[in-house]
């Protein structure tokens, strides 16, 4: 745990008499371990009462990676349906993408999370469900023109996988490990791209729309008030066995992403408060955009037939037809 030696600084906890673990400069708070570790788990509970993310009666479905985010969340969504809940017991659904020498470990860490809690787990597969691994799809693809970098296909197939997989468990919310600074770095893309389709398709009670919801399950991201560094941090203080490393695709595609969010961590020391600052906006305008775009014909993808913005064939059918 030597970052937290990052974290350390002298002088007492706002909140006891405790020395102070972390100062937060967008808050002003300096906090010891126990309060830190109190205020993360307070910030989710207060997530999932302020946005209404979760019913008396919800089986929650929990997509786990075995990183340090789903894991914590994993952990808090388990306490918090066994205390407050008590509604049908958590599934945990890992996406096997099928990474060489990276989607392995993190499984295998996911794994043990889930027998140490005792939370059932199911595991699906790209291959199984769409008929190549990730690598298989992206050696087939890397050197056409219409290559669009591995996280493109990744998270396309990965969203529908998780959703259809959530819905044949049963579940009725799909709650996903999304932290703060993976929101505002997503936010900041899209606004990048001017994608206002895809801002306004992340609008959080968009399954309130019935229509949608015969669809899509409901998805919540209850850490979406957390900055990743706090996770990181917040992780290691409860002693989580996740699995620390980035997915080699993040590095070998040269996406804008990662530099986006580099810029986001440099915006951040001058003006610590950036990230919510991003999170607040993209919920105001993903609202508007739903709006508008609810008011408009509900479309259906002709192949599938889930709900596609033209009408036409969906991103999912469309990467998939590129393989036949
Ligand atoms: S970094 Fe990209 S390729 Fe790797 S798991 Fe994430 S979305 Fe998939
Ligand atoms: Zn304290
Ligand atoms: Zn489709």
């Amino acid at each position: 745990m030597s970052h937290l030696n990052n974290f350390l600084n002298r002088g007492k906890c706002s909140y006891c008499n405790n020395s102070v673990l972390i100062q937060r400069k967008y808050s002003g708070e300096n906090l010891c371990q126990q309060c830190f570790v109190n205020n993360i788990e307070k910030n989710v509970n207060n997530t999932i009462s302020k946005y209404r993310m979760l019913n008396p009666n919800d089986k929650i479905i929990v997509g786990l990676s075995g990183g340090k985010d789903s894991i914590a969340l994993l952990y808090n969504l388990n306490k918090i349906q066994k205390k407050v809940y008590q509604s049908e017991p958590i599934i945990a659904l890992i996406i096997d993408e099928g990474i060489k020498n990276y989607r392995e470990n993190s499984i295998k860490k996911a794994k043990e999370f889930c027998i140490k809690y005792e939370i059932e787990y199911k595991v699906i597969s790209f291959k199984e469900k769409i008929g190549y691994t990730l690598d298989e799809i992206i050696k087939k693809k890397r050197d056409s023109s219409d290559y669009k970098y591995a996280c493109n296909y990744c998270a396309t197939f990965r969203r529908r996988l998780l959703n259809d997989g959530a819905k044949e468990f049963g579940g009725t919310v799909l709650a996903l490990g999304h932290n703060l600074t993976d929101l505002a770095e997503t936010y900041l893309m899209n606004i990048l791209y001017k994608r206002l389709h895809l801002i306004g398709n992340q609008y959080f009670f968009k399954e309130e729309n019935v229509k949608v919801r015969q669809y899509f399950i409901k998805k919540v991201i209850p850490l979406m008030r957390i900055p990743e560094e706090e996770i990181l941090l917040y992780a290691n203080i409860k002693k989580f066995n996740y699995y620390p490393l980035h997915c080699p695709y993040r590095e070998k595609d040269p996406i804008i992403r990662k530099r986006v969010l580099d810029f986001i961590q440099e915006c951040k020391k001058y003006s610590p408060e950036i990230e919510f600052n991003l999170l607040n906006g993209f919920l105001e305008l993903s609202a508007v955009l739903y709006n508008q775009i609810e008011g408009k014909l509900f479309q259906t993808c002709q192949l599938c037939g889930y709900p596609c913005g033209n009408g036409q064939i969906c991103i999912y059918c469309r990467y998939l037809k590129e393989f036949d």
